[in-house]
């Protein structure tokens, strides 16, 4: 990485930074962020090529030199500084919720246990019994798959998924049954894969095709199943090891790969490659097995696949096939970022630079702009013209992650403080201070990056210019150096011109008959009780300011006084649903240590209290309303933690009914089963995000709970929704509460209001995410975590300049954890080009794919799921045409010519289509749908990657004493060897698939049984055993969990097992039995897509 900057003076930063508090905390429930000391932060030495070369821990902080507070004459920060929405604070959070308070109606007297509770005054009482109730420098060095037409067996069907290669690369797994149940067509008789592999596999290890082929420094030739051995035929190495580009043609006409480097004939080498080393290998020219003379060459598909649900009418066409070892592999493009990205840290120094892929491990060195870990684009070199841009169709988008958690080894944010003149602006768009900001006058003023307004520099904070123009001051400022940091908010960014009080949170407990049932609410009280003590702290806070508060509800609401004078603490039951008010204020929301006691008693008592309960029927919104009135009342922020149990049929705001019906799937009603059956909750998360409360729903449903409308108050306010399907303490209490502790503890920010500005030309107009929108520009986040992105759309509105590039700025208000109200900055520079090429040459697919995902997700509240399906593969199909027309040399039509950086598009798109949101499969139910729909809208590149496209891993081909992850294999049947066990995991799923064949030693290692057969297939948990394997899978589920948001429960799969079915549905690359198209089927049907835009 070599990135030219002067070295600048070397002052360190200002004032004493706060520890990110992600990372602060002592540890609790085996969180791996929590567990790290705290971060040293070096002096910040600005853009200087040593401070790559110096360990961040090793610098030591130097005292705080500037940032001190200027005079108070600075300037005002403007008042729309404060964002529109808070003039509805005022309203909304005036005194009237005194009044509110002092209504007791509805309110009943505690004390005869199965009375029902309804309409007595409430009083409060001493405690009694309860009531019931995922490039080159595209040389345009494409790839081609040709059509790979194999000479026609003598029947149809179309060829794919060579069985032969599987089991010649990995090992013998049979393939009968494989594709058994495929729709009829589509499936090829395996004995015709087979004897057609049996024609290819010489023709691949054909000498021109390596001798042609120059191995990338990543490794050279590689097998296309690591972890198979090398069998005869395989000889040839598969593809080069950076991915085929070209799958050439065997066709007469095509020229021999190595020849056909499809250099486009404009495009000269990227200016971009000097940053990205990595990329240079890839750009080899064609290559890819050579084949025999194609007779069918250059016809189209006819036998391309259907992508619908429906399985298409036999084929009658010859058949052809593309070898899968010859198209482009997840595999090997994660692999070979990983070498060649992995090892040095990505610098953010330069313009528009393309990081490393989400799936590689590297540190980020911020100088100028923000890290990959807080925004990531679509492309880093956006065309200069809205007609360049439609015509590419290369959606331009940013997937924005504002409080993301950092590894140890990065140091999170400098918090800056201006004193009373708060942070300087841009007076006319408001845009924030920034490293773009371009001084002028000898610094008396400067020029705005975004709008070109001159503004006057405010005396405190003037400072001469150094000979290049730059402030001799801006490596002192993390706002005049860095790409992100923090300015600490004045009042005038309160609402209600008032610094906030620290946020609460409200715990919300079903206590139902199904509730008590499943042993959940005496788990979940036990828990709290230690879990309270690891509420969220900030900076080296010894307890978190963080107060708490308890309500139980089944169809009425009990509130529990926890005050620390009581001796017990005391129930007061509201039953009138219909009109929630909260009975109590002092009392309810506590500290925590100051209320041990009473806290401790009441989660004991809870359990017992409702042990007997016959009351099935439960309430939703009515809790909702209670919580979200409690934190008005106390005038703070916080978050609800609710955990329910069944669909809210009792007599209530927001009462629902069982609207699930399966008959709707593949229909234009489709759609309404992911739209809330009712407004209501609506309404509802608007007052919420007005109080700053954020909602996070556990649901344990036995049964449909219509999760499509219980999620809408999570989903915008910011919260996050967690899913266990017929909960069983004994099965789920581990998942359970791994994810409890991870959501109490996180880093969340409050009462959130996030900006995206932009420089001219470009502007921000559509967004994804957890959150809510009151008009077209603020996105309103009543709380915010650290696992949350929020996807930014951007669409021209001028001509764009090379020069100058595109800026953006994204600037989130929020209110600490410890009630601090700060702003924290990320900016971004990218470049902008007037060829097409240079966008293609710069654009992340992981990116592109999870917006993609996340605009289809949204669209099937709208548009029957086929519409939605087929949009994504047009758009796929004209992003793809463009580039073959617009950026590769000519050659011939039978030739699919990908980007290099888009080589994965369509494997990575085919995942999407067939994803249980886009396609569902029979066994998928309604709520999980919407479940999934609603996970995918708020996951950041790296969860949207591995979730679209899950990894699998061979547990036993690598030594025993590798310490690292052994490397993924291609998730598809034919990767796995039924002499190895392989762990499978989506980020929310984790499987453990075990091979018949698989050795008896491997066997009693992991599973302390004698044989296959004794394994009890479903298990959740490993044995526990001393010996190197036990414990080296044991610590790679470990490992694999703790990457991921959501604590994974472990599946035991065995091979011919009825649970193997559910296990195939994850591997992607094949044909799924809901309908959705093999990678191989997939890939023909793209290229016939694009040949008919070209032709
Ligand atoms: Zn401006």
């Amino acid at each position: 990485m070599n990135v030219n900057q002067s070295a600048p003076p070397v002052p360190p930063f200002g004032q004493p930074q706060p520890i990110y508090p992600g990372y602060h905390q002592s540890s609790y429930g085996g969180q791996p962020g929590s567990t790290a000391p705290p971060t040293p932060y070096g002096a910040y030495n600005g853009p200087v090529p040593g401070y790559q070369q110096t360990p961040p821990q090793g610098m030591s902080r130097a005292p705080p030199s500037s940032g001190a507070p200027p005079p108070s004459t600075a300037q005002a920060p403007c008042g729309q500084a404060t964002y529109g929405q808070f003039g509805q604070g005022d309203v909304q959070n005036g005194p009237s919720s005194t009044v509110q308070m002092q209504r007791l109606p509805g309110s009943q007297p505690f004390g005869s246990p199965l009375a029902p509770v309804v309409s007595q005054p409430a009083v409060l009482q001493p405690y009694g019994p309860p009531p019931t109730s995922a490039q080159v420098t595209t040389q345009l060095a494409g790839m081609q798959i040709s059509g790979a037409v194999a000479p026609a067996p003598p029947t149809s069907g179309l060829g794919y998924g060579p069985p032969t290669s599987l089991a010649s690369a990995s090992g013998s797994l049979p393939n009968s049954g494989l594709y058994g149940s495929y729709p009829q067509g589509q499936a090829p008789p395996i004995g015709q894969a087979q004897g057609y592999l049996g024609v290819q596999t010489p023709q691949r290890s054909a000498p021109s095709q390596a001798s042609s082929f120059t191995p990338p420094a990543s490794g050279g030739p590689r097998m296309p199943s690591v972890t198979g051995p090398l069998l005869p035929g395989q000889g040839f190495g598969g593809p080069p090891v950076s991915q085929p580009n070209h799958v050439s043609s065997p066709s007469p006409q095509a020229l021999p790969p190595g020849t056909q480097m499809t250099g486009p004939p404009g495009p000269p080498p990227p200016m971009h490659s000097p940053q990205q080393p990595g990329y240079q290998l890839q750009q080899n020219g064609s290559f890819g097995p050579a084949r025999g003379p194609q007779p069918n060459y250059g016809s189209p598909y006819p036998g391309a696949p259907t992508f619908g649900s429906q399985p298409g009418p036999p084929q009658p066409l010859p058949p052809k096939r593309l070898d899968p070892d010859a198209i482009p592999s997840p595999i090997q493009v994660i692999e070979d970022d990983r070498n060649n990205r992995g090892t040095e840290p990505f610098v953010t120094g330069v313009r528009g630079q393309v990081p490393p892929l989400v799936t590689t491990n590297f540190l980020v060195k911020d100088q100028g702009n923000a890290s990959p870990r807080y925004i990531r684009c679509t492309s880093y070199n956006i065309p200069c013209t809205s007609d360049m841009a439609k015509q590419a169709q290369v959606p331009l988008a940013a997937v924005i992650k504002p409080l993301a958690r950092l590894p140890p080894e990065e140091a999170s944010p400098y918090v800056v403080d201006h004193g009373e003149s708060g942070p300087l602006r841009c007076n006319r768009c408001k845009a924030y201070m920034c490293p773009f900001m371009q001084f002028i006058e000898g610094g008396r003023r400067f020029q705005c990056c975004f709008c070109s307004c001159i503004n006057d520099v405010p005396p405190q904070y003037f400072q001469h210019l150094d000979h290049t123009g730059k402030r001799v001051d801006a490596y002192d400022r993390p706002e005049l150096s860095l790409g992100s940091y923090e300015f600490l908010a004045t009042v005038d960014y309160c609402k209600n011109n008032k610094f906030p009080s620290p946020p609460a949170f409200i715990f919300m407990i079903d206590v139902s008959y199904n509730a008590i049932r499943t042993g959940l609410v005496r788990l979940l009280c036990e828990e709290l009780k230690s879990l309270l003590d690891f509420l969220p702290r900030e900076g080296g806070a010894e307890e978190s300011a963080i107060r708490v508060g308890f309500v139980t509800y089944n169809k009425v609401l009990h509130f529990y006084n926890v005050k620390s004078s009581l001796a017990q603490p005391q129930m007061m039951v509201v039953s009138d649903v219909a009109d929630m008010f909260v009975p109590l204020l002092d009392g309810f929301l506590v500290n925590v240590s100051e209320s041990r006691a009473v806290i401790t008693s009441l989660l004991d008592q809870i359990p017992d209290m409702f042990a007997d309960t016959r009351e099935t029927e439960t309430v939703f919104a009515p809790v909702i309303q209670a919580g979200m009135e409690a934190l008005k009342a106390a005038e703070c922020a916080g978050k609800l933690f609710l955990f329910h149990t069944s669909l809210p049929m009792a007599e209530a705001p927001g009462k629902l009914k069982n609207r699930d019906d399966r008959k709707l799937i593949n229909t234009d009603k489709e759609k309404t089963l992911f739209q809330p059956q009712t407004g209501a909750y609506q309404t509802l998360a608007k007052e919420c995000v007005a109080q700053g409360c954020c909602v996070d729903l556990f649901l344990f449903p036995n049964q449909y709970v219509d999760v499509a409308t219980l999620s809408v108050v999570p989903q915008l306010t910011g919260g996050s929704v967690y899913k266990y399907a017929c909960f069983q303490v004994e099965n789920d209490q581990e998942r359970f509460l791994s994810d409890l502790r991870r959501d109490v503890q996180k880093v969340i920010g409050f009462d959130a209001v996030m900006r995206v500005r932009t420089s001219t030309g470009i502007r921000a107009v559509d967004f994804f995410g957890a959150f809510y929108m009151s008009n077209t520009t603020d996105v309103e986040l009543a709380g915010l975590d650290g696992d949350k992105t929020v996807t930014v759309e951007f669409k021209h509105d001028d001509r764009l300049n090379e020069e100058s590039g595109a800026l953006l700025q994204c600037a989130l208000l929020y209110t600490s954890c410890a009630g601090q109200r700060r702003l924290r900055i990320h900016n971004l520079a990218l470049n902008c080009c007037t060829q097409l090429a240079d966008l293609y040459r710069n654009c992340e697919t992981d990116t592109l794919i999870n917006y993609m995902a996340k605009l289809a997700y949204r669209g099937v509240l709208n548009s029957p799921l086929k519409a939605v399906r087929d949009t994504l593969i047009t758009q796929c199909a004209q992003i793809l045409a463009c580039y073959r027309k617009n950026c590769a040399s000519p050659s011939s039509a039978g030739q699919l010519i990908l980007p290099e950086c888009m080589k994965l598009l369509p494997v990575y798109l085919n995942c999407v289509l067939k994803s249980d949101v886009l396609q569902p499969g029979a066994e998928v139910t309604t709520d999980d749908r919407a479940y999934v729909r609603q996970l995918v809208t708020s996951m950041d590149v790296a969860e949207t990657n591995v979730f679209f496209y899950p990894r699998l891993l061979p547990l036993t081909k690598s030594p025993i004493e590798s310490t690292t992850e052994p490397p993924a294999v291609r998730a598809s049947e034919e990767r796995l060897s039924n002499g190895d066990v392989y762990l499978l995991e989506n980020g929310l799923n984790l499987f453990l698939w075990v091979g018949a064949s698989v050795q008896q030693g491997v066997v009693q290692s992991l599973f302390s049984v004698s044989s296959f057969s004794q394994i009890t297939s479903g298990l959740s948990v490993l044995p526990v055993l001393d010996n190197p394997l036990s414990k080296k899978v044991r610590d790679l589920i470990d490992s694999l969990r703790a990457q991921r948001s959501r604590y994974m429960k472990l599946i035991v799969v065995k091979q011919e097992d009825k649970l193997e079915m559910l296990f195939k549905h994850f591997l992607v690359e094949d044909k799924s039995l809901s309908g959705g198209a093999s990678y191989v089927d997939f890939l023909c049907h793209m290229h016939k897509e694009i040949r008919q835009l070209l032709s």
